[in-house]
């Protein structure tokens, strides 16, 4: 339809009576059938602030999208305007200044197909159709994260569309406080139109790919436990391991798919020959029932699991941080293991520390930093006859762990249930957030978050 109902905008507007309205109000996660009152895509930062201006004067409720993977849905709404960002998905690098400006629409796959070419990467998550947007507002956990950090931990500055309509750029130097406050404090403050990031060299990876049965885990477990609490664990390796039913990979032989176990991803950032045998150590030692020990392009690696999380499944998420995986911890996680049901639900021990935790812990409004393992629990399946089961198998892991974990949420890893709150979400940043709230959004007009409520407001 014409754009000319919003003055000024520029962009594509979608009304509930156009054809492609359907698709373009659908987000990753199947939970959250919403209608908009209007879908907007603007191609430039004045077209972000005419379409708020718009739903300003119009009174309606503003979801912000990048990627759409929120999993408790903030992307989209009933009745509300959509501001779509996904033609702002520009990446350019610039090879001498090792920089990438990233439009705030742009996905992970855009920013590392841009940046591989290069052989530079942007340190982010790990399946290529989330956006780097929201990713990086949250905070951005990874496979490099132990080696360089957080997302957040590479941003360099931000375009940013206030809820004023002003177009403000943030950074160390220029509205420090905006800046602090788009490191983790998610969507709360603007709409950031475009990303500024350092960049870092790697263009491979070393993986361990390995398989053991339920019965066994307690000692893969174990063995990550010590791996990643030694305090000399370098930066270059990550551990993960993932409670679930072994999936159909090409090197898990064929009796063993969909069996209950853990398999764990143990990854190596640095030199390939010096990964190679400490990947092969750790292999020996924990003897698994399969395996795969390779030297992959970085590129592949972050599509790899792309299918097994694709567009259209449903997701109810759950998880907490903890300094340790103690015994009272993996006895809960291994008796919940053996009840996982959809082939795509799992619980994730992503080991943290490395370089997250050496960045001062007041530089970022990421406030976790020393944690030293995220504990993900989400559930995941196709059919909506499944909703039932799946979401209490994930509320009853969830509440059969959490006296083992320690404070706070990952912003990004929540839902919008009554244990997620803003206040786990942000933990000690909480009133400097709500300060910063005060100055860019003090009508709490970017409310469809984990939200900040701003000072001097009732929480
Ligand atoms: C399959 C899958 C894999 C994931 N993997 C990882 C991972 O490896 N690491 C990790 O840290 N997280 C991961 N996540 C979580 C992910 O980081 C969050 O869901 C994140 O919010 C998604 O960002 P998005 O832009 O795709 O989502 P959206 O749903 O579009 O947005 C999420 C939130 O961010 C806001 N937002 C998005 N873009 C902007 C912008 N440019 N300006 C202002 N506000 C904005 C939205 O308003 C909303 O509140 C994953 C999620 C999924 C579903």
């Amino acid at each position: 339809m014409p754009s000319s109902i919003i003055p000024g905008f520029t962009g594509t507007v979608i009304r509930p009576e156009d054809t492609s309205y359907d698709a373009a109000r659908v987000i990753w996660n199947a939970m959250h059938d919403r209608r908009p009152a209007l879908i907007v895509r603007p191609q430039t930062a004045q077209d972000v602030v005419a379409a708020i201006g718009y739903a300003r004067a119009q009174g309606l409720l503003i979801a912000v999208r990048g990627g759409g993977h929120s999993m408790p849905g903030h992307s989209v709404c009933n009745d509300g305007i959509v501001i779509d960002l996904r033609a702002l998905n520009r990446v350019r690098v610039d090879p001498q200044t090792r920089r990438a400006t990233v439009g705030g629409g742009a996905l992970l796959g855009d920013v590392d197909r841009a940046t591989q070419e290069l052989g530079l990467v942007l340190p982010a998550g790990v399946v290529s159709h989330t956006g780097a947007g929201g990713l990086t507002l949250g905070g951005g956990v990874g496979r490099l994260m132990r080696r360089f950090g957080l997302t957040i931990d590479s941003l360099l500055s931000a375009e940013v569309v206030t809820a004023g309509g002003e177009v403000l750029r943030a950074s160390a130097e220029e509205n420090a406080d905006l800046f602090w406050a788009l490191c983790g404090g998610g969507g709360n403050f603007g709409v950031v139109t475009e990303f500024e990031f350092a960049l870092h060299e790697l263009s491979e990876l070393v993986i361990l790919a390995t398989f053991h049965p339920l019965e066994e885990a307690r000692k893969v477990i174990e063995c990550g436990r010590r791996e990643m609490a030694d305090p000399a664990a370098p930066d270059e390796l990550l551990w993960t391991s993932f409670l679930r039913r072994a999936n159909d990979v090409p090197w898990m032989p064929p009796g063993l798919v969909g069996r209950h176990g853990i398999m764990s991803l143990v990854e190596w950032s640095g030199d390939p020959e010096q990964g190679r045998s400490v990947l092969a150590k750790i292999r020996d030692d924990l003897n698994p029932a399969a395996s795969d020990l390779s030297v992959v392009p970085f590129l592949f690696m972050q599509t790899i699991t792309d299918d097994l999380f694709a567009h259209g499944l449903r997701t109810y998420i759950k998880a907490g941080f903890a300094d340790d995986l103690s015994t009272g911890l993996t006895d809960a996680l291994l008796d919940r293991a053996a009840s996982l049901q959809s082939p795509v639900s799992q619980v994730e021990l992503l080991a943290l520390g490395g370089a997250i935790a050496r960045v001062p812990a007041d530089a970022t409004a990421f406030p976790f930093r020393q944690a030293r393992w995220l504990i993900n629990i989400p559930a995941t399946w196709r059919e909506a006859a499944d909703d039932e089961r799946e979401i209490a198998w994930a509320s009853g892991t969830y509440a059969a762990v959490k006296p083992f974990l320690s404070e706070g949420q990952y912003v990004n890893f929540m839902g919008d249930d009554e244990d997620d709150t803003a206040a786990g979400a942000y933990g000690r940043t909480m009133e400097r957030l709500r300060a910063v709230k005060a100055v860019y959004d003090p009508d709490n007009i970017f409310r469809l978050n984990q939200n900040i409520t701003p000072a001097g407001r009732p929480t």
